[in-house]
């Protein structure tokens, strides 16, 4: 009898210890590119619904731009896109003369130089030794002092959803000593048809359930594996519908010649050629119908904008709804978009946390996006950064008081 005690000790215990590592929770932050806060509203996305009744949610208000690459940026690092370095989806930069970052430039995008203003969540992780892996994430992809997640893949819109759920159900399958314990995945779809289609459309709405149903996936995924996961799931910015009868044409006001554009749309970001400073200035300073510019030193203070070199000089901020263009477009203006001030609340964004290291039934505030990197570092033990903008304090009621 005792023999057989034994031998069912011996063959158990690497079962249960197996079964105890296996309890341990993975953090996954999820973005939903451009899912509005109020479209959980719509009664289309039970899952999220479910995960936010679970858990913690409330409006997350973005930073300014609000745009994809600043406000992902701003969410992992906890600082806002005048002190993360990404100050907008496309910048300019004196250090680099002539050059132009823009998502689709991949010789600046890819470039360490533009990322290095800012320590992401994922690397602090690594340095402290918690193993990471990022499922598509703006800044992922670019090593920060040398060091990367320790899983990573090359942004390629063209992998679908379903793929994207897999591989990090697959990453989540590993044996604990190589399972990651932060993980980030990214879906582009809502904002895709956010753009296309406009805020109010069927197709945005069957992004939506499209997403929920993938989310779902992950959730119903990771629990057969008996992998708890303390999900944050989280939007960039929202969306806001436009169109081509309101539109403000800068060609009317300066000239082509005289200016940089380096960003147009909700906002436009004007860096005047040397020696028309004053011509361009003189020009876009006044009052416009629809549109308010501003030197970036004058911006109102609330943006937290404008100190960064990266900043072009004359900023211009669109009344909601209005398109500033230099031009024809280049996309077309019918649909939808983003980059208005982030007091729109139409630019308000999706949050939930769920999980054990979060409250059950918590709905939260408007709060600033920069606390989610706080709250994304308690969960794996990282101490917080007393050098970021966002604060633990901000988000504390989303979790669960010990
Ligand atoms: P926006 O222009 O602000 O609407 O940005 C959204 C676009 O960013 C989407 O169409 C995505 O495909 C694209 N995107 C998201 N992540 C990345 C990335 N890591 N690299 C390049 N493009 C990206
Ligand atoms: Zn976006
Ligand atoms: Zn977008």
């Amino acid at each position: 009898m005792r023999l057989i005690l034994l031998i069912a000790a011996l063959v158990l215990t690497p079962f249960a210890a197996q079964a105890k590592e296996a309890q341990r929770p993975v953090t996954v932050l999820v973005g939903i590119d451009g899912f509005r806060a109020d479209y959980l509203d719509r009664g289309l996305t039970p899952r999220l619904a479910a995960l936010a009744k679970d858990g913690a949610t409330g409006p997350m208000r973005p930073s300014f731009p609000t745009k994809t690459f600043p406000n992902h940026y701003a969410l992992v690092t906890g600082k806002r896109p005048d002190r993360n370095g990404i100050s907008g989806n496309s910048m300019i930069d004196p250090r680099r003369p002539g050059v132009m970052f823009s998502l689709g430039n991949a010789a600046q995008a890819l470039d360490p130089f533009w990322w290095n203003e800012a320590e992401p969540v994922w690397i602090t992780a690594e340095k402290a030794g918690i193993r990471t892996a990022t499922m598509f994430w703006p800044g992922s992809e670019v090593a920060f002092e040398g060091k990367r997640p320790s899983d990573w893949l090359r942004y390629d819109q063209n992998v679908g959803n379903v793929q994207r759920v897999n591989t990090l159900i697959d990453w989540l399958r590993r044996p604990a000593a190589i399972r990651p314990a932060f993980a980030t995945i990214y879906f582009d779809t809502v904002d895709t048809a956010g753009h296309r289609f406009g805020p109010d459309s069927a197709e945005v709405n069957a992004s939506l359930a499209e997403v929920d149903a993938r989310i779902g996936e992950l959730v119903d995924g990771a629990a057969a594996l008996g992998v708890p996961l303390n999900l944050v799931i989280v939007a960039d910015h929202g969306m806001r519908a436009t169109d081509d009868s309101r539109v403000i044409q800068l060609d009317g006001l300066i000239d082509r010649a005289s200016y940089v554009p380096v960003e147009t749309g909700p906002y436009a970001a004007i860096e005047p050629v040397t020696g028309t400073d004053n011509r361009v200035a003189e020009a876009l300073l006044k009052p416009h119908e629809h549109m308010t510019c501003t030197r970036k030193e004058d911006l109102p203070a609330r943006l937290h904008w404008g100190r960064n070199p990266r900043v072009a000089a004359i900023i211009c901020i669109a009344e909601e709804g209005w398109t500033i263009l230099a031009g024809p477009p280049v996309y077309p203006v019918k649909g939808g978009a983003h980059g208005y001030d982030n007091a729109d609340p139409e630019m308000l964004a999706l949050f939930i946390a769920r999980g054990p290291a979060f409250a059950k039934g918590a709905k939260l505030p408007v709060f600033d996006n920069v606390a989610v990197a706080a709250l994304l570092r308690a969960t794996l033990g990282l101490p917080e950064d007393a050098d970021a903008d966002g604060k633990l304090a901000d988000v504390k009621a989303a979790l669960k008081s010990r």
